[in-house]
């Protein structure tokens, strides 16, 4: 599918890299636990794509350099399965690059199921739902104005007693989606939610979602009645983890969305410029301190769990070849 890709926008950043990889060399063949291919290769490309989207859209050199060689050489430790465990890399951290998102999103997920794991321990009895709150569509312009507004607001409506009176902890993550008729962004927000059994006790304890929608609606300081939805999380592992899935979104999310048009990765590039799109409060963030788990959104990209770092094992290294467009591996 990537075979009529140009790179005719790209330079190479290291044609000695790429100088030595012959032609009789293996391919990376990288292969997660159930045996399905990690796609290193795609995810490089796409990122190779964005950049070029970024340079005809007349970004600075340097954003699309980072860019450019993101993933360009990969350092694994063969383990005694004959697995690869991914030792060392450089990865650009750009909020768009399909290949961060990607970590991303695997960090979160070990992340989030390790925080969750450890409160259903601490809190045996809680339970959890699932909130959606929204705004109403916005322009490319109005993306990143709103998505401050969004953040505060749901920083207001988790300050109301009601709704920190059976709390206990919670993750949140911002999403977008775009509308591509009406070329207009719907960014909201995803909120697992852990409560206290005596949330469901009496009227003065639990929320309906018109009162959910009625406190959103307040929160938000706006004249209309924005749509909130509110649902309570089956208590089974598999319900949890479709609610954690539901919330984790946000790093895959915005590349679902077509990020070959130039406009839509200008104004999410610009929209999500410093904004944070995960926040863990209450217990949730007082494990994530205690089990050291560090930033999923800015922080290693290389180490998506903890269990990568000390591996002892034959040291593989995998090198983009930008004229074959593939990862070989080097001698
Ligand atoms: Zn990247």
């Amino acid at each position: 599918m990537y075979s009529n890709y140009s790179m005719t926008n790209r330079v190479n950043q290291d044609q000695s890299l790429s100088n030595e990889v012959k032609s009789d060399q293996t391919i990376l063949i990288d292969t997660n636990s159930k045996g399905k291919d990690r796609n290193w290769r795609g995810r490089k490309i796409m990122s190779l794509k964005l950049a070029d989207i970024f340079k005809e859209l007349g970004y600075r050199q340097s954003l699309i350099d980072r860019l450019s060689s993101c993933g360009e050489v990969l350092k694994f430790v063969q383990q005694d399965d004959g697995s690869l465990r991914l030792y060392q890399a450089y990865f650009c951290k750009n909020k768009l690059c399909p290949m961060c998102n990607w970590r991303r999103s695997m960090k979160y997920s070990y992340q989030t199921s390790r925080i969750v794991d450890e409160a259903i321990k601490q809190e045996p009895k809680a339970r959890f739902l699932f909130l959606t709150l929204t705004v109403r569509n916005v322009k490319g312009e109005d993306l990143n104005v709103t998505l401050t507004s969004l953040t505060q607001s749901f920083d207001r409506l988790f300050r109301r007693v009601k709704v920190k009176k059976n709390l206990l902890g919670y993750l949140r993550s911002v999403e977008i989606t775009y509308n591509e008729i009406e070329k207009t962004y719907h960014p909201h927000i995803h909120v697992l939610m852990m409560i206290r059994p005596s949330y469901f006790r009496s009227s003065d304890d639990y929320i309906s979602q018109k009162e959910w929608g009625d406190m959103w609606s307040q929160s938000l300081k706006v004249n209309y009645f924005p749509i909130v939805d509110i649902r309570v999380v089956k208590q089974s592992y598999q319900g949890i983890e479709k609610a954690i899935v539901e919330t984790a979104k946000y790093p895959v999310k915005p590349m679902n969305l077509d990020v070959t048009e130039k406009q839509v990765v200008d104004d999410l590039y610009q929209g999500l410029y410093r904004k944070r799109q995960l926040g863990f409060g209450g217990l949730f963030k007082t494990i994530k301190k205690e089990l050291e788990l560090d930033d999923i959104e800015n922080g290693d990209l290389v180490h998506t769990t903890d269990d990568g770092k000390l591996s002892q094992g034959t040291l593989i290294v995998a090198i983009w070849n930008q004229d074959k467009l593939n990862y070989f591996i080097k001698d």
